[in-house]
């Protein structure tokens, strides 16, 4: 009989064999969906190999139950990146494959269908009619003014203002604007026209281009507005011309809208977006245009590394450095890594860029396994920020503000530009104390304090989410006197409203951006000089453009100076270089300040003085003295059980089976970090080896070991291979 292997999502790291049954062999190609019976209930697998022929099988096989499509859905090259993933990460393949199909046809819903795409363009009528609309008209004079800069996608235009729907349905109506057929297939038509390159894109563009046909990676480490995009945009023209795809990517759904953009106003409707903003049925469309090879540019975040390539060219990964590439949960792959796997079985170049690479990119090109191109001079203005320190240990403070550092601000705000301040923290006060009895508000669930958001009136653990409206009194001894201790944006928002009570100043973090389009709309009104004072967290680190901003503040440097993660210097290092690369684009002399109580930290002072590229040489150095990535590989077994010490004896258990002799260090177990998180003990063993394929060997043999470990059924495991963060 016929017999075919079906990868399951289970959490179960094996195949499943199906006897073919009544459906013709030939149907069951490698990377067919197919709905089979699984234990009690149905579920829907991928077809691994064509089937094979077996006397008689060990055990008795079910038969598949149907075929749901005529074609493989994932091709070959798809199949092989996920089984290579599901080796590299020890994580079962059918979930893998799960996570690299987008919704609707990972639960088996058909294709959809993928018309010939147009493009929205301003029609002269349009043009006419955006000269006279009245000023209330807002809606509709924002779009008609967007696509007056050129025609976009449907898609991308609703990206970018979210709420247009009924102005474009109106502007439609009205003949202001209508469907383009969107230059595809055949010659590249260009929609604009690229810049002349500056001496050293050129040079950047050029040994790009020398390089042999095949895999090669290249980091492209380029300050903040140096053209790192338009150096993407050439090579993606270049690749067009061959007729191939590009698959670019971006850290966050934040960073997509823009760069799609951009790509979409030179190369037209052959873009298409991958990100988890979209859609299913979206996400969907531009996963099979990608398959079809109806599209030649797909920009999408983390997931988008899974896209299935027609044409596969080249594959951009733009700030390479960030975390947000690896996933936290589930399977915690790295994007960027695993891009580049991906670039090297395609034998097609890779681009690594960022302003700050990762200590390990840098690594890695140091050793000659990356080329490195560097672009050190901005496009419009040449020096860039000058970056200061206030010691805080002499300062009086107005709720973490110091006076060196307001009057920065209002030093630069009377001169015409904007201001940003950054800190890593949101909510009001990151602790609520009682002046009577010191009782500090702790979350129930977590080794964590609640932190109190103001205008809400409540307290909100950022671990576990739990939240209870602010209480009105002590719940220990009664006392009415409790007080916010520390803070975040919103009380820096606060105080600086006081302060600038005249300026626009605006949030910008997860509790502000809540809705869709929120943050796309603040930028708008940032570019457009609406406002004056930026207050906010990571999201304003990110690659964002903000030509008016002349000065910056970074409000806490010391949470990196202390932090206990081994790679929180190399963040604040990025953060501040990052954060400094925003500000000054358009000529006027930026000032970067930072605020810490440890002026004279080595570090600090080489960052400051010396620079980014010194300051990873000295982590570098570090990390080697310490045994650390790059200089070691790691891999963390991490445990969380509902009891005290389940997780720990589990590890022991674990830890007691390791194989010896592998030249593998295990390290624990101990608590984590946060030893109880959401009503969860954890614990955690770290693996530690010089030899990557060591320790996949050791992790291999020994994770099925666990996996039969009764102690294991109990409580939530996983393996981190490659972990970011060690708590
Ligand atoms: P990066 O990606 O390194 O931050 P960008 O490619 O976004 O830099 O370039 C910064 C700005 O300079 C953008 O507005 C871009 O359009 C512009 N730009 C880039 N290269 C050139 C060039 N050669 N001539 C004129 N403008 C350029
Ligand atoms: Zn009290
Ligand atoms: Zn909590």
């Amino acid at each position: 009989m016929k017999l075919v292997s079906v990868a399951i999502p289970a959490p179960l790291r094996r195949r499943f064999d199906y006897a073919a049954g009544d459906i013709d062999p030939a149907l069951l190609l490698p990377g067919v969906l197919v709905r089979v019976p699984f234990g009690r209930r149905e579920q829907i697998g991928v077809v691994l190999e064509a089937p094979r022929e077996v006397a008689a099988p060990e055990f008795e096989c079910r038969p598949v139950t149907a075929v749901l499509d005529p074609a493989p859905l994932l091709d070959a090259e798809l199949l092989a990146l996920c089984q290579w993933a599901a080796d590299y990460y020890h994580y079962p393949l059918g979930e893998v494959l799960a996570a690299a199909l987008p919704g609707p046809l990972r639960h088996g819903k058909p294709a959809p269908s993928t018309a010939a795409p147009t493009l929205l363009s301003l029609t002269a009528a349009g043009s006419e009619a955006l000269a006279a609309l009245p000023a209330r008209s807002a809606a509709l004079k924002a779009l008609l003014e967007k696509l007056g800069e050129g025609a976009l996608s449907r898609a991308t235009l609703l990206e970018a203002q979210p709420k247009a729907a009924p102005a474009l349905r109106r502007a439609l109506a009205q003949n202001w604007v209508e469907h383009v057929a969107a230059a595809g297939g055949g010659a590249v038509r260009m929609l604009e026209t690229p810049p002349p390159l500056t001496t050293e894109q050129s040079a950047a563009l050029a040994s790009l281009r020398a390089a042999p046909p095949g895999y090669a990676a290249t980091l492209l480490e380029g300050v903040t507005g140096s053209g790192k995009t338009e150096i993407y945009l050439q090579l993606t023209a270049d690749a067009l011309e061959r007729g191939q795809q590009v698959l670019v990517l971006a850290p966050e759904i934040g960073l997509t809208p823009q760069l799609a953009e951009r790509f979409e106003r030179r190369f037209g409707a052959r873009v298409a977006s991958y990100h988890s903003g979209l859609s299913d049925n979206e996400r969907a469309r531009s996963w099979m245009r990608a398959r079809r090879g109806e599209v030649d540019v797909i920009v999408g975040t983390r997931s988008a590394v899974f896209v299935p390539l027609a044409r596969p060219g080249l594959i951009l990964i733009d700030e390479e450095h960030d975390v947000s590439y690896k996933q936290q949960e589930g399977l915690r792959y790295s994007a960027r890594d695993l891009a580049l796997i991906r670039a090297r079985r395609l034998r097609i170049p890779a681009v690594l860029g960022s302003a700050t690479p990762a200590l390990e990119s840098r690594h890695n090109a140091a050793a000659g396994r990356y080329r490195h191109l560097r672009l050190q001079q901005r496009v419009f203005s040449a020096a860039g920020p000058r970056i200061g320190v206030v010691d805080m240990r002499a300062q009086p403070l107005k709720h973490g503000l110091s006076v060196p550092l307001l009057d920065g601000v209002e030093r630069h705000l009377a001169a015409g530009g904007q201001a940003l301040l950054f800190l890593n923290r949101r909510g009001y006060a990151p602790a609520l104390l009682c002046h009577d009895c010191g009782w500090v508000a702790p979350c129930p669930n977590c080794d964590a304090r609640m932190t109190l958001h103001r205008a809400r009136k409540r307290l909100i653990c950022h671990h576990c989410g739990h939240a209870v409206s602010m209480p009105l009194a002590c719940p220990d001894c009664g006392g009415t006197t409790l007080v916010p201790v520390g803070q975040g944006t919103e009380r820096v928002e606060d105080t600086l409203r006081l302060r600038f009570p005249e300026r626009r100043i605006e949030r910008f973090d997860s509790d502000r951006l809540g809705r869709a389009g929120e943050l796309e709309r603040l930028l708008a009104d940032v570019r457009s000089g609406a406002i004056d004072i930026l207050v906010g967290t990571q999201v304003l680190a990110k690659g964002h453009d903000f030509a008016g901003l002349s000065f910056a503040g970074v409000l806490d440097v010391d949470q990196a100076l202390y932090g206990s993660d081994f790679r929180a210097l190399e963040r604040m290092g990025q953060l501040v270089t990052q954060v400094a690369g925003r500000v000054g684009r358009t000529g006027q002399p930026g000032e970067v300040l930072l605020q810490t109580h440890q002026p004279e930290h080595p570090l600090l002072r080489v960052l400051i003085d010396q620079g980014y590229p010194a300051f990873c040489e000295a982590l570098l150095k570090e990390r080697r003295d310490f045994g650390l990535p790059p200089f070691a590989h790691l891999a963390l077994l991490r445990a969380e059980a509902r009891e005290e010490g389940e997780a720990l004896a589990f590890l022991k258990q674990a830890r007691d089976r390791m194989p010896q002799g592998s030249g593998i260090e295990a390290l624990g177990p101990a608590p984590a970090g946060m030893a109880r998180r959401a009503g969860y003990h954890r614990a955690q063993l770290l693996l530690r080896g010089t030899s990557r394929t060591a320790l996949h060997q050791l992790l291999e043999q020994w994770i099925t070991d666990i996996e039969t470990l009764p102690a294991g059924r109990r409580l939530r495991w996983s393996v981190d291979v490659d972990p970011a963060d060690l708590f």
